[in-house]
């Protein structure tokens, strides 16, 4: 029983399958937590590998050695029953002679670690019975067992409850099982890998088969490592030195009461760039919608004051009006929403090449701005800001814009369209992005006043431009440097004393790509700030000439690090070509291209490789999503005056 739940094929039955976050479901928000868990578990493994490296406690790898050792662990404290096993394993080497040993002496060497009589009579009993079955006092024929052979042996013997059975069977035997100590059990609790309050053998039985068994070994050892240290078994866990917390449901919960501020919604939130943004200007996130769940898991990791029931993994069309209602919780003020925007990226081109004509809203994904208008109609917030690419405002000669600026008015908002470039706003980025920002028509004849908000919240935007731009040597500035295909998805860059003095540093996604010869020396070759197009001029040598130099001209391209970078866009998940790195001959990084995005290192980017580029590549950089963000809240202070 206890080697065998629950079943690979059950979990990712349940990875798959339940744990949409979708409305029908029938989880609880706590399921919902220990799925995205198990979701994260190779982020969680490597926290916990980057913190503590897999320490030795102490354990023995001779199967004989480690049985003694573990009658001699139970329920006393690590230096006595250290002392102790020194002691008995120099008066009988290899074990020779301790079933036949005399019961006073042997009490005595054992004194250290306590419960001298019971220990006693235990580890004779099962000495004699294991010379009686093997001929000698030794484990090993077991190694020849089955997994469950070896653990229905080992739990027979006296005083070896399914705990030390494992125990054995992973340190000296090299099984991969997974034993549930004290520490283990507190703090898969605490994290949510199961429900509070279950005795220690049904805790032993849920997590038995829970985690993949390469990492079995890893996260035993590193938990209890953990739980000495800092999550503690008496007193308060020491939350404020983890690096774990965004992922532990104890820490989550004891942070939904900071969700405090101007209330708002994000549709299509993505990763969740523009929360981050507005939660920086002082608004509260009530809500959020995307249907891609990669996204809302990292989405959810970010926002620790949010449950599963506000973090929603579903198509917005699919989600009912009075279910949106119902959990948002009351009075929202501002809705904010970036449906998706490939249909209108390629708008521009599409009209060069004579193409004006072509029906943009017969594609779906264009018309998701009508969703958009559903969810104001909902909520009636007083502001809105939608998100999309500057190419909707070209198309057709701004007939689409004019399109869905009379749908929001159709909804009793005046609105206003402003392109904004990243770079203005103190980010390295040549990012342009079309905002729709809306304020509500509370009465008949009240345009002007919304308009006239919107104008002060348009000036309150334009003057938050910086005069300086920040380059991609400042914002990258103190990542450690990579040569290509190195790096990791979680790096622990200090070498603080875990001592209880400060949380470790920790950088993640910083790792870099494999490239192939012929890439590399062209990244060698390139200047920074220079393309492929100018880089094929100079070069004749037509091995380094791959691609229609007039067609793919930034095919190739290297940033210039004192210079702002290119945009950063999702298809840097498929290659980095076009993004390679000032010094380092390599494609950037997932985190260099987030400080690029004004993403701070404590947001985290889940997904596996390079995958993670798309969430980052959508999102809103949270510093611009401030800004739009600080000017609404500057401007919701003076509101008496529009009224
Ligand atoms: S956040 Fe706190 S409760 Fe959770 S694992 Fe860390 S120390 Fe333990």
């Amino acid at each position: 029983m206890v080697l065998s739940r629950p079943t690979s094929e059950k979990i990712h039955h349940q990875l798959t399958f339940d744990s949409s976050g979708n409305p029908g479901s029938k989880l609880s928000t706590e399921k919902k937590h220990r799925l995205f868990l198990l979701r994260s578990i190779d982020v969680i493994a490597d926290v916990f590998e980057a913190l503590y490296s897999s320490p030795n406690h102490g354990n023995k790898s001779v199967p004989m050695d480690e049985l003694v050792y573990i009658h001699l662990s139970k329920k006393t404290n690590e230096r006595g029953y250290s002392e102790a096993f020194d002691r008995l394993s120099s008066a009988f080497p290899h074990w020779m002679g301790l079933a036949d040993a005399d019961v006073e002496h042997l009490k005595r060497l054992i004194g250290s670690a306590g419960l001298g009589n019971q220990r006693t009579a235990e580890l004779l009993a099962n000495v004699r019975r294991i010379k009686a079955e093997f001929g000698s006092i030794t484990l090993n024929p077991l190694l020849k067992w089955s997994e469950r052979r070896i653990f229905e042996f080992l739990v027979s013997l006296e005083g070896i409850g399914p705990k030390s059975a494992l125990c054995i069977m992973m340190y000296s035997m090299g099984k991969k099982v997974f034993p549930v100590d004290t520490h283990v059990h507190l703090i898969c609790e605490r994290m949510g890998f199961i429900g509070a309050g279950l005795d220690h053998d049904a805790a032993q039985k849920e997590l038995a088969g829970m985690f993949p068994r390469e990492m079995r070994y890893g996260l035993h050892v590193n938990m209890i490592a953990h739980g000495r240290q800092i999550c503690r078994k008496r007193g308060r866990p020491l939350c404020e030195l983890c690096n774990l917390d965004k992922f532990c449901l104890y820490f989550r919960k004891n942070q939904r009461d900071r969700n405090q501020g101007v209330s708002m919604i994000d549709v299509f939130c993505g990763a969740g760039g523009a929360t981050l943004g507005f939660k920086n200007a002082g608004f509260a996130v009530r809500l959020a919608v995307d249907k891609d769940r990669k996204a809302t898991d990292t989405y959810y990791l970010n926002n620790e004051e949010l449950s599963f029931d506000q973090v929603i993994t579903c198509d917005l069309q699919s989600l009912k009006s009075k279910t949106l209602r119902r959990r948002a919780h009351g009075k929202i003020i501002m809705v904010f929403g970036g449906p998706p925007c490939q249909g209108w990226s390629h708008i521009g081109k599409n009209h060069k090449k004579g193409q004006g004509g072509t029906d943009f809203f017969g594609d779906e994904k264009n018309t998701l701005y009508i969703e958009f208008a559903r969810v104001l109609n909902i909520f009636n917030p007083r502001y809105f800001v939608m998100e999309n690419v500057p190419g909707l405002l070209s198309a057709d000669g701004g007939k689409y814009a004019r399109i869905i600026l009379k749908e929001f008015r159709n909804h009793k908002y005046e609105s206003i369209t402003l392109r904004l470039n990243a770079s203005d706003y103190g980010i390295a980025q040549n990012r342009t992005r079309v905002f729709f920002i809306g304020r509500r028509i509370y009465r008949k004849g009240g345009s002007a006043s919304a308009r006239k908000e919107l104008s002060r919240i348009a000036a309150l935007i334009e003057l938050k431009k910086e005069e300086k731009i920040v380059s991609f040597r400042e914002v990258t500035k103190g990542l450690p440097h990579l040569k290509a295909a190195e790096g990791s998805n979680v790096v622990r860059i200090d070498d603080t004393n875990r001592a209880l003095i400060s949380k470790p540093h920790m950088i993640f996604n910083h790792f870099a790509r494999k490239h192939n010869p012929r890439d590399l020396r062209i990244y060698e070759l390139l200047s920074e700030g220079e393309d492929y197009g100018s880089f094929s001029r100079e070069r004749r040598d037509k091995s380094l000439l791959p691609y229609n130099t007039e067609s793919f001209k930034t095919k190739f391209r290297k940033i210039s690090g004192n210079n702002i970078c290119y945009a950063i866009i999702s298809h840097l998940s498929r290659d980095a070509n076009s993004y390679v790195h000032p010094q380092d001959n390599r494609g950037i990084t997932v985190r260099e291209a987030a400080r690029v995005q004004s993403f701070p290192d404590g947001f985290v980017f889940l997904g596996k490789g390079f995958g993670q580029f798309i969430d980052l590549g959508n999102a809103v950089p949270p510093k611009l999503a401030q800004v739009i963000g600080l000017s609404i809240t500057e401007s919701l202070k003076d509101v008496k005056q529009y009224e």
